[in-house]
């Protein structure tokens, strides 16, 4: 069974189910306020096969959460068992603390945990491609608007603000939008939804280097402007340069975690995922 240990003033030690555990320096994640989103022992099965296994994590307000991990390591999973958007064949235990409230990860719904106050982009963004930019972003508000909330043209002039790029291409189709611009507007149309947590999934898959770091650019800004933001990505070096606090997810495990600094210099971190001699520069 894995268990942390800790001990005021010593590194956190983090014990890998098979027995190797990981020492990371640094401060300790949680702080005396209560973490905005809390994760405890979440598992997650497609039918019989395990794909997270007792996962726990934490964001606190105003964070960049990073949640790195190789092709299958169950990054997608764990995000669609949060925000209670598992396929079908999917399903999820554990306790999902949130914004105050507490859920059952078996009892949970993405209308529920939207409303209150979390959404995903997801890897594939899905978009409407035949409807337009604005179009698109409108459907980020439609939960605010149905429950009574008529802020929406205030809140597309903010994506605007941010996305200049988007509102040049208001009355465009969505599917013949770049990649990057696609991104954005999937980015975009979450934040129409006003979100307290904005869980991106892999938001540099597929894109230019140079749209990449103007993705990375375009967290950090929303960070400033008090969004929490919850990480999956391939791209280590980038998540571990943006992240406050960071998570290693290997085959649906937790296998190390501590602050984002910290795990860019670790061994094992940089050999496996920031390439031979590769360092996150500061
Ligand atoms: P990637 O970085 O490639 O997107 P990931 O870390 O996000 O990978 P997941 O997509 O969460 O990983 O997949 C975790 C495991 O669960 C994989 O073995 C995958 O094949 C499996 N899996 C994902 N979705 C389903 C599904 N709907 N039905 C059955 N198995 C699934």
């Amino acid at each position: 069974m894995r268990h942390e240990r800790w001990a005021p003033g010593r590194p956190k030690l983090i014990a890998c189910p098979a027995g190797g555990g990981r020492a990371v320096t640094g401060g300790e994640h949680m702080n005396q306020a209560a973490p905005l989103l809390e994760v405890r022992d979440m598992s997650v099965a497609y039918g019989k096969v395990g794909a997270v296994v007792n996962a726990r994590l934490s964001v606190n307000q105003g964070q960049i959460v990073t949640v790195i991990g190789p092709n299958g390591a169950g990054k997608t999973t764990l995000l669609a068992a949060i925000i209670g958007a598992l396929p079908a064949n999917g399903s999820a235990r554990g306790a999902i603390q949130f914004a105050g409230e507490a859920s059952d990860a078996t009892d949970t719904s993405i209308e529920r945990m939207v409303a209150r106050g979390m959404t995903l982009v997801p890897e594939r963004r899905e978009l409407f491609g035949e409807m337009s930019v604005a179009d698109n972003l409108l459907l980020g508000a439609f939960q605010r608007y149905r429950s009574g909330q008529r802020d929406h043209a205030q809140t597309m002039d903010e994506v605007f603000a941010l996305f200049p790029r988007l509102r040049d291409r208001r009355t465009q189709l969505a599917g013949t939008l770049s990649g990057g611009e696609r991104q954005m507007l999937a980015v975009g149309r979450a934040l129409m939804a006003k979100p307290k947590l904005l869980m991106l999934d892999e938001p540099s898959l597929g894109l230019a280097p140079l749209i990449v770091r103007e993705i990375f650019h375009i967290i950090v800004e929303l960070k400033r402007r008090g969004v929490s933001i919850l990480l999956v990505e391939q791209n280590a070096r980038a998540a571990l340069q943006t992240a406050d606090y960071a998570y290693v997810l290997e085959t649906g495990e937790i296998t190390l975690k501590g602050p984002a600094r910290d795990l860019a210099t670790d061994s094992r971190v940089v050999e496996s995922y920031l390439g031979l001699g590769g360092r996150v520069s500061s």
